[in-house]
C-alpha cells in the first residue's frame, strides 16, 4: 500500500504575548492510498493546526518550528512541505491539486458572490489546462459525482440558494476539482443535521473508495471515528496519546485518555454518530500545559511522582501504542 504523505515530528508553536504555546510537539502519522485516518481529540487538542500545517496555511501567530510533511515518501519525487515557500507556486498547486481541504462550514470554501458553478470552473481551472466550456462541463460532472441533483441547473445556483446539504456536497466538490489523491477533512459533519451527516459520510466513503483518497478525517465524534476509519490517532494538547486500528481502539484502547473519550459514549456502537461527551475535567489551556504526562491532572490512573515528573516516551510513527507510563517504555 502507498504511502502518499508522512507527517514526522511536526511542532507548531504560537507566539502570544504571554508566552509560547507549544501548539503541536512530535507529531507523525502516514496517510496511505485507499485508507482512512481518523485524527481524533476534544476541540483545541491541534487537530485543525496539523491540518493547516500540512497545507501550509497556519495563521499566526501560529508558526510551524520543526518536522517535515513528506509528499511521496521514498520516491524519487519525495518533497518536504515544510521546507516549501508556501505562497510558491509549487506549493499552490499542491493545495488543491494534490491535496484537497474540505472544511466543517462550506461557506469556508464558498463565496456569496458567485454562483456554485463560477467557483467550482476556477477551482477546475486553477489545476487543469481546460477551456471554459470544458471546466464547466467538468463542474457539472463533479456536482453529478457529489450527488447533487440535476447538476446542469443548479451549477448556476448561488450558495445561499442550497441547503447545508446540498453546500457541504458543494464543498466536497470544490476539494475534488484538482483530482487530488490526498483529502482532508476538517470536521465535515459538525455543522450538519444527523440525517445529512449520514448521507455526507456515505458520500465521502464512496469517493474515497472510488478514486483510491488518503482520507485523513478530523472528528471529535468517536461514532464517525467507528463508521469511517481504517486507523487513528488520539490528540491530547497537541500531542498524539494513541494510534491504533479502528477496531482495536474500540475494543482495548491503551491510553487512558482514549477509554475517558469511549466511556463518554458508551453505547457508541449502538447509536452511530453520537457527540463525545465530556470527560471529567477541562482541557487545560495550552500555554498551561501540566507538567510530565499532561494528562496527567484529569487521568484515572496517575501515578504521583511519575506521570507529573516526565514525559512518557513519545509513539513512533505507524506503531501501534500509546504514549503512556502504563505502556514499556524504551
Ligand atoms: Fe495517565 Fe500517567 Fe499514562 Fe499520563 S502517563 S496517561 S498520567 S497513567
Ligand atoms: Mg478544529
Amino acid at each position: 500500500e502507498r504511502t502518499s504523505l508522512a507527517v514526522r515530528d511536526l511542532a507548531v508553536h504560537f507566539e502570544m504575548e504571554q508566552g509560547t504555546v507549544r501548539a503541536l510537539e512530535g507529531v507523525s502519522f502516514d496517510l496511505h492510498a485507499g485508507r482512512t485516518l481518523g485524527i481524533v481529540g476534544e476541540s483545541g487538542c491541534g487537530k485543525s493546526v496539523t491540518a493547516r500545517s500540512i497545507l501550509r496555511i497556519v495563521d499566526r501567530p501560529g508558526r510551524i518550528v520543526g518536522g517535515q510533511a513528506l509528499l511521496d515518501p521514498g520516491t524519487a519525487e519525495e518533497a518536504d512541505l515544510i521546507a516549501m515557500d508556501p505562497e510558491s507556486r509549487r506549493m499552490r498547486g499542491i493545495r488543491g491539486g494534490r491535496i484537497g481541504l474540505i472544511f466543517q462550514e462550506p461557506m469556508t470554501a464558498l463565496s456569496v458572490h458567485y454562483t456554485v458553478g463560477n467557483q467550482i470552473i476556477e477551482a477546475v481551472r486553477a489545476h487543469n489546462d481546460l477551456s471554459k466550456a470544458a471546466a464547466r462541463d467538468r463542474a457539472i460532472e463533479l456536482l453529478r459525482e457529489v450527488g447533487i441533483p440535476r447538476p446542469e441547473l443548479r451549477i448556476d445556483a448561488y450558495p445561499f440558494q442550497l441547503s447545508g446539504g446540498l453546500r457541504q456536497r458543494v464543498g466536497i466538490a470544490m476539494a475534488l476539482a484538482g483530482d487530488p489523491d490526498i483529502v482532508i477533512a476538517d470536521e465535515p459533519t459538525t455543522a450538519l443535521d444527523v440525517t445529512t451527516q449520514a448521507q455526507v459520510l456515505d458520500l465521502l466513503r464512496r469517493l474515497q473508495r472510488e478514486k483510491n483518497i488518503a482520507l485523513m478525517l478530523i472528528t471529535h465524534d468517536m461514532g464517525v471515528i467507528a463508521e469511517m476509519c481504517d486507523e487513528v490517532a488520539v490528540m491530547y494538547l497537541g500531542r498524539v496519546v494513541e494510534y491504533a486500528p479502528v477496531a482495536d481502539l474500540f475494543t482495548t484502547s491503551r491510553h487512558p485518555y482514549t477509554r475517558a473519550l469511549l466511556r463518554a459514549v458508551p453505547s457508541i456502537l449502538a447509536t452511530p454518530r453520537q457527540r463525545l461527551a465530556t470527560i471529567g475535567g477541562a482541557v487545560p489551556h495550552p500555554g498551561a500545559r501540566p507538567s510530565g504526562c499532561a494528562f496527567h491532572p484529569r487521568c484515572s490512573d496517575f501515578m504521583p511522582g511519575r506521570c507529573d515528573a516526565a514525559s512518557p516516551a513519545p509513539l513512533r510513527p505507524g506503531e501501534a501504542g500509546a504514549s503512556c507510563f502504563l505502556e514499556a517504555q524504551p
